[in-house]
């Protein structure tokens, strides 16, 4: 296939302007994350009147201030760095969370999932950036985790796929190169379960995520415009 996509980095044009940009990039079978994060409430309903259904935040307090306020079809992604004492915020109304990075906390959302009579949607993330600051599990542990998984542990849990993210570099060999060690573990995994989803790609670096393999993006300021402070 040949896609030919090209980011959208200058914020200048409205958010109805980079929503459809961006929409009328993808290629059939590529899901959009809308990335609503630092947002106000406002931005996400102008995105959702535009046909969007799947929002992501990355902080607990931040999406459970803004569940009540906006319409129950939207589906929640949380996409950020989650503490095992704050899974219980969620549970009642996150449909996914992407951001599965030990053994500890999908035990947690596991638990917390039954509380709540529900299943809860999980990617694990998996550590392919060189930057500490990234976290995820290493590729070792994620299989260990799905071996788990497949044994018959997690029953509250679905895990539909992986999540990761690159190095913030210039260097796109070594951004393709990260993002095709992701679709290879995710090409061995799905041999063993089938998975739908592999996230990868954010505002800059989605074409290449795409050309990678990933089904789903995760898109923020190429939609919203750019952050107040670097999140
Ligand atoms: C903020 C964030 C995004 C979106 O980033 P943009 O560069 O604004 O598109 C994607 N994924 C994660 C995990 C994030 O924290």
């Amino acid at each position: 296939m040949n896609i030919n996509l090209k980011t959208t980095k200058f914020a200048a044009m409205s958010i109805q302007e980079n929503y459809n940009a961006i929409k009328s990039q993808l290629p059939y079978g590529v899901e959009l994350v809308a990335v609503s994060k630092t947002h106000p409430v406002s931005a996400i309903q102008e995105v959702y009147g535009l046909g969007q259904r799947v929002f992501g935040e990355n902080k607990v307090q931040e999406v459970t201030e803004k569940y009540p306020l906006l319409p129950k079809d939207i589906r929640w992604h949380l996409i950020g760095h989650l503490q095992t004492n704050k899974v219980k915020y969620i549970a009642g109304f996150i449909d996914t969370i992407q951001s599965v990075d030990s053994e500890k906390l999908i035990r947690e959302i596991n638990k917390e999932a039954a509380k709540n009579n529900r299943t809860i949607n999980v990617l694990l993330q998996v550590k392919i950036a060189e930057e500490e600051s990234k976290s995820g599990l290493e590729i070792s542990e994620a299989r260990e985790l799905f071996e788990q998984y497949l044994n018959g542990e997690f029953k509250n849990i679905c895990i539909t796929g992986l999540m990761g993210m690159a190095t913030f570099t210039e260097d796109q060999d070594q951004i393709r190169e990260e993002f095709l060690t992701l679709k290879k573990l995710f090409d061995e995994l799905n041999q063993l379960k089938k998975l739908e989803t592999l996230s990868m790609g954010m505002s800059d670096d989605f074409p290449m995520a795409i050309e990678c393999g990933a089904n789903s993006i995760r898109i923020g300021s190429a939609i919203f415009g750019r952050r107040d402070y670097s999140q």
